[in-house]
C-alpha cells in the first residue's frame, strides 16, 4: 500500500486543514472533468483514497501503523493552524460566492460513488502454504491429523503498531508481528490422491485494515513405501490375496504410482496369474499419461488362523477333491 502522505505531497505530521487544501489543490488538477490525460483517473482515484484514509482519524492510524509514522508531533500544529486559517476567511461576498461553489464541487465529488472509497485500502492476509506428508495407509482410510503451522499475529508488546515508547518495538524488530506455532486439526478425507490441496478457510496471515484472513493451503504427499518395481517401461506390483478371494474372485483396492485404485480378481485366479492396468504405471513425459501397471496375484495363507477358520477349511478340504497337482504327473 502507498505512503498517502506521498500522494497528497504533504508532511506526515500535516493536519485535517492542511490535508484539505493538498487534496483541493490536486482535486484541481487531476479530476477527470478537468484532465482529459489516460493517467489522470488513476491518480484521482489515488488521491481520493488517500484523503479518505487521512481525513478519517482511525483510518489514518492504522495507515501511519502500516507506514511506521509516529503521529505524536501533530497535535500542537493544530491551534496554530486553526489561527492561521481565520485569518485567511474571505471578506468579500464574491469571494464567499467562490467557496461555496467549491465546496458543493468538492461535495459532488465525494459522493461520486464511481471513485473508490477506503475500503479499496484493506489488504487481504496471504495465503500460507504446506505439506503434509501421509502413509499410503492413511491415504486410503483417511485421517484426522493435527499439524504445526507458523502463524503470524499482532505483536503483544506494540500491538501491531511497529512501535513502542516511541522507538522501534524490540519485540517485533518493527514488523508489528510475532510468528507463533499455532496446532491446526485437520481431516484428510479417504482415497486422497497425492498432490490433492485442502483449504482451511481464514487460517492464512491477517489482513490488515478489516481485510480477510487468508487461507492455509495443505498440499498432500502421499508417501509410499517402494513396492512397485519398474522393468521394460512399465511399473510392476505383486499383489497378496486370499484363497477365498483366489477361487471366488473378489474386488480389491491396490496402490498405484498414480494413487489408490480398485480391481477385479476374477474367479479362480492362480497365484503368478498378470492383470494389466492401463495408465496407471510410470509417468510418461510429454503426453501426461503413464504406462500400464502389471499386478500380479499371489495367493498368501492366513497367518493367524481361527480355530473357526481352520475347522470351515478342513470341511472344504474334504468336499474339494480336484486334484491341483495332477498336470505333474500326465
Ligand atoms: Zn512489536
Amino acid at each position: 500500500m502507498e505512503n498517502c502522505y506521498k500522494i497528497l505531497n504533504i508532511p506526515e505530521n500535516a493536519n485535517l486543514e492542511e490535508i484539505k487544501s493538498a487534496y483541493k489543490k490536486l482535486v484541481r488538477k487531476y479530476h477527470p472533468d478537468i484532465n482529459k490525460d489516460e493517467r489522470a483517473e488513476e491518480t484521482f482515484k489515488k488521491i481520493n483514497m488517500a484523503f479518505e484514509i487521512l481525513s478519517d482519524d482511525i483510518k489514518r492510524l492504522q495507515h501511519d501503523t502500516l507506514h511506521g509514522i509516529i503521529a505524536s508531533a501533530r497535535n500542537d500544529k493544530k491551534e496554530e493552524n486553526k489561527e492561521e486559517i481565520k485569518e485567511e476567511k474571505p471578506k468579500t461576498k464574491t469571494q464567499k460566492e467562490e467557496i461555496k461553489k467549491e465546496e458543493s464541487f468538492f461535495e459532488k465529488i465525494l459522493k461520486n460513488k464511481k471513485y473508490k472509497k477506503a475500503e479499496d485500502f484493506k489488504v487481504n492476509g496471504e495465503n500460507i502454504n504446506t505439506i503434509v506428508e501421509i502413509t499410503g495407509k492413511e491415504a486410503t482410510q483417511g485421517i484426522t491429523k493435527k499439524i504445526n503451522i507458523l502463524h503470524s499475529e499482532p505483536c503483544p508488546k506494540c500491538e501491531g503498531r511497529k512501535f513502542a515508547n516511541g522507538s522501534k518495538c524490540t519485540n517485533c524488530g518493527g514488523t508489528g508481528e510475532k510468528s507463533i506455532h499455532k496446532k491446526i486439526t485437520i481431516t484428510i478425507p479417504k482415497n486422497v490422491k497425492s498432490g490433492s490441496k485442502i483449504k482451511v478457510k481464514g487460517e492464512g496471515k491477517l489482513g490488515k485494515f478489516g481485510g480477510k484472513s487468508g487461507d492455509l493451503i495443505i498440499t498432500i504427499k502421499v508417501i509410499q513405501k517402494n513396492i512397485f518395481k519398474y522393468e521394460g517401461g512399465v511399473a510392476i506390483l505383486e499383489v497378496p490375496i486370499t484363497p477365498y478371494e483366489a477361487l471366488l474372485g473378489a474386488s480389491i483396492t491396490i496402490p498405484t504410482p498414480a494413487g489408490n485404485t480398485t480391481i477385479k480378481i476374477p474367479p479362480q485366479t492362480n497365484s503368478g496369474d498378470k492383470f494389466k492396468i492401463l495408465n496407471s504405471g510410470i509417468p510418461q513425459t510429454g503426453s501426461g499419461k503413464r504406462s500400464e501397471l502389471i499386478v500380479i496375484a499371489k495367493i498368501c495363507s492366513p497367518q493367524k488362523p481361527s480355530i473357526e477358520t481352520i475347522k470351515k477349511y478342513k470341511e472344504l478340504q474334504e468336499l474339494d477333491t480336484e486334484d491341483v497337482r495332477k498336470e505333474l504327473f500326465e
